[in-house]
């Protein structure tokens, strides 16, 4: 039996009586990857930012590393930046810092670490996302497909026990889009805990240990990718695998 990253029961959101989130209830497992597809606006982000505590659930339970996060205070949940990653669609790098700078800032000011410590700890994670020569160099001098890489390692350099992405590659080139799903898949392998929303049926169906199919503010499908891509239940799950080449 596999130890649960996090729990969630019943979770819902709304805005202004708008219910996004309609009860969704599941796990990830830690070292998996728990993939989530579905239309845009059927609550994907809503559902990523309500189990990181970025913006907490209307109601319903979010327990993380045995936690209620739900029933946790503001000072709490302080310590979270440092175990939760997440990485977004747009980057969101500092612009007038330095790659290795944009790595080093969260351990300097987080964890504390020494400028040195912080220095060669963010030349590991460079490397690991094959964007070590870029150390000096500033966002704006990148590709896309480089600025998420380095949008990784600065997650990664704050050792998160669970790493979120947010439609990692829907601002990228179609040429930029097969290195960043690279390093994504790399840290599946090394078996990172992760929650990927993605609309690249191919990739999904490769890394995910569990996929979601959401739409409307529910689960409205959940399985292993065989069976979500060899036997979907759902018509719109069978619309979604459809892009699968
Ligand atoms: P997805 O990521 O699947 O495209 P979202 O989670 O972004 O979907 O949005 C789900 C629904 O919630 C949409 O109808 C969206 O307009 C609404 N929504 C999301 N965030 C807010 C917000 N801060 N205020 C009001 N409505 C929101
Ligand atoms: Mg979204």
């Amino acid at each position: 039996m596999t130890k649960a990253a996090i729990t969630v029961k019943n979770v819902k959101k709304e805005f202004k009586g708008n219910e996004v989130l309609k009860g969704i209830t599941g796990e990830v497992a830690e070292s998996q990857v728990l993939t989530i597809i579905g239309p845009s606006g059927s609550g994907k982000s809503t559902l990523l930012r309500a189990m990181s505590q970025l913006d907490a659930p209307s109601s319903g339970t979010v327990i993380f590393e045995g936690e209620d996060l739900t029933k946790s205070t503001k000072k709490d949940l302080s310590h979270l930046g440092e175990k939760i990653g997440m990485v977004f669609q747009n980057f969101n790098l500092f612009p007038n810092q330095t790659v290795l700078q944009n790595v080093t800032l969260g351990p300097i000011r987080v964890k504390k670490l020494s400028l040195e410590q912080a220095n060669q700890e963010a030349m590991f994670y460079l490397k690991q996302v094959g964007m070590a020569d870029k150390a000096a160099a500033y966002p704006n001098s990148l590709s896309g497909g480089q600025k998420q890489r380095v949008a990784i390692a600065r997650a990664l350099a704050m050792q998160p026990k669970v790493l979120f992405f947010d439609e990692p590659t829907s601002a990228l080139d179609p040429e930029n889009v097969k290195e960043v799903l690279k390093v994504i898949q790399k840290l599946a392998a090394e078996k990172m805990t992760m929650v990927v929303v993605t609309h690249e049926m191919n990739f999904a169906k490769k890394i995910s240990d569990k996929i979601w199919l959401m739409d409307n503010g529910k689960v409205i499908e959940e399985g292993d990718p065989q069976t979500i891509f060899t036997n979907p239940k759902e018509s719109l799950t069978k619309r979604f695998i459809e892009q699968v080449v």
